[in-house]
C-alpha cells in the first residue's frame, strides 16, 4: 500500500539514475514516461496535489520490469510504488478499460482472452501422449497458446530427445496472474496463486519448468510474497536446457554461422541474477558469435511489452522495440535471441510490421532446436 512506502518514496534524491536504465525513457528521452516520473507521481498523490486521473501516462507506461530498482542508490522499490498507485486506481475505479478487461478475463477464466481450458489446449502437439506423473511439469504460459505454438513444440521435442521425465499441465494450466499483481488486483492475484500452487502440488511433481520468464518470476518471487512458497522447485526452461547440455544429453548436428545478440529477459535475468546460463547455451552452438547490447545483464533493456502496455500505448511500446531492433542492426547481428515468449512476440511482430528483412528474432528453445 502506498502509505506503507511513503517514507521510501520521499527518500528519492532526484539523481535520475533510474531513467538511464528505463527503456521507456531511453527510447523517448521523455522524462514524463521514465522511471523517475513514477516517483514524482507517487509524491504528488501522497501530497494530495494530483489525482490518479492526472498521472495515467506515468502510471501505465511502466512494465514493472524492476531494472531501475537495481541501480537506485536509495533502493526505492519503484515497481512496488507503481503497483501501489495502481491499487489505488483499482479502489477508485480508475483502471483504464483495456487493462481492466484483461484482468477481468484472467480472474474469470484464467486466460487473457477470456477463454477457458480450450485456450490452454491450443498449443498441445498432436500425437504425443504425456504421462500422468513425471519428475518435471512443463508450463507454457500465456503467449505460447496465443501465437507461439512452435516454442512449445520444439521444447517438447528437445526434452523428449534428451529423455527428460516430463509432462505438461495442458488444459489445466492457467495464467500465473502477474498482470493482476502489477495492476494492483492483489486479492485476486492471491486467489490465482493459491489455485495454481494447489493444482501443481496435487500432481506431486518435484520440478516445474517455465517457458515464460514472467511465470518463472511469479512462481519464484511473487507467490511467496502474496501467498506462500510452492513445495516444488521452480525452473526456467533455460536452466533445464543448460543442465541437459552439461550432461551431454543435447548434441548439435548443425552449425549456425551467425552473429546474434541476446536480450536479457527482465523477469528471469534481473530478478534472479540469471545472466550467464542463456549466454552459455547460445555460445555452445557451433558457429555462433554472441554480441552484446550496450545495455545488458542488470541494465539490459526491457522489451516494452509486459503489463498490457502494448494495448494502452502501442506507439510507445513500439518505439522501445524499435530502439532494441536498431541497436541489433547497428551491431551487425542477424538475430536477436530471447528467453521469454513475450519478448520474442514483441520484437518479432515489430520486425515483421516494419518490413525488416535482415533480422530474425528467435527464442532459445527454437535456436537450440535448429542446431540439433
Ligand atoms: S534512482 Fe532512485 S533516488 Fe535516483 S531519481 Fe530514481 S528513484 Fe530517485
Ligand atoms: S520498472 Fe522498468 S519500466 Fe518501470 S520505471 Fe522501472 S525500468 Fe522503467
Amino acid at each position: 500500500m502506498l502509505e506503507n512506502i511513503k517514507e521510501t518514496v520521499f527518500s528519492c534524491i532526484e539523481c535520475k539514475a533510474c531513467n538511464d536504465v528505463c527503456s521507456f525513457y531511453l527510447s523517448s528521452r521523455d522524462e514524463n514516461i521514465g522511471a523517475w516520473s513514477r516517483i514524482k507521481a507517487a509524491q504528488s498523490i501522497l501530497n494530495k496535489e494530483k489525482t490518479i486521473s492526472d498521472i495515467v501516462r506515468e502510471l501505465y507506461t511502466c512494465t514493472c520490469c524492476g531494472t531501475c530498482e537495481l541501480i537506485c542508490p536509495t533502493n526505492i522499490p519503484i515497481s512496488d510504488v507503481v503497483r501501489s498507485l495502481r491499487n489505488l486506481a483499482v479502489k477508485e475505479g480508475k483502471v483504464p478499460e483495456p487493462i481492466a478487461n484483461l484482468c477481468k478475463n484472467i480472474i474469470s477464466s484464467g486466460s487473457m482472452t477470456g477463454e477457458g481450458p480450450e485456450y490452454w489446449k491450443k498449443w498441445i502437439p498432436d500425437g504425443i501422449r504425456f504421462p500422468e506423473k513425471a519428475e518435471y511439469i512443463y508450463l507454457v504460459g500465456c503467449m505460447v497458446p496465443f501465437r507461439l505454438h512452435e516454442i512449445g513444440h520444439t521444447t517438447v521435442d528437445i526434452f523428449s530427445k534428451a529423455d527428460l521425465d516430463f509432462t505438461i499441465l495442458g488444459e489445466q494450466e492457467r495464467c500465473c496472474g502477474l498482470l493482476l499483481v502489477d495492476h494492483g488486483f492483489f486479492d485476486e492475484a492471491k486467489k490465482v496463486a493459491e489455485s495454481n500452487i494447489a493444482k501443481i502440488e496435487e500432481k506431486g511433481v518435484d520440478r516445474v519448468v517455465m517457458a515464460c520468464a514472467a511465470c518463472y518470476h511469479t512462481y519464484k518471487h511473487i507467490y511467496p510474497r502474496i501467498f506462500r512458497k510452492p513445495d516444488f522447485e521452480v525452473l526456467h526452461v533455460v536452466e533445464v536446457l543448460s543442465d541437459l547440455i552439461d550432461q551431454g544429453k543435447i548434441e548439435f548436428s548443425k552449425r549456425i554461422e551467425e552473429k546474434v545478440v541476446f536480450l536479457d529477459p527482465c523477469h528471469f535475468a534481473k530478478t534472479s541474477k540469471k545472466y550467464e546460463e542463456p549466454r552459455k547455451i547460445i555460445e555452445s552452438i557451433p558457429g555462433i558469435e554472441l554480441l552484446e547490447f550496450s545495455k545488458n545483464r542488470n541494465e539490459g533493456y526491457c522489451c516494452g511489452a509486459p503489463g498490457g502496455i502494448r494495448l494502452l500505448f502501442r506507439d510507445i511500446s513500439n518505439s522501445v522495440a524499435m530502439m532494441i531492433i536498431r541497436e541489433a542492426l547497428d551491431l551487425g547481428a542477424s538475430r536477436i535471441i530471447t528467453a521469454c515468449p513475450l519478448c520474442m512476440f514483441q520484437l518479432a511482430s515489430t520486425v515483421r510490421k516494419q518490413g525488416i528483412k535482415d533480422l530474425k528474432v528467435t527464442d532459445i528453445p527454437l535456436l537450440l532446436h535448429e542446431a540439433i
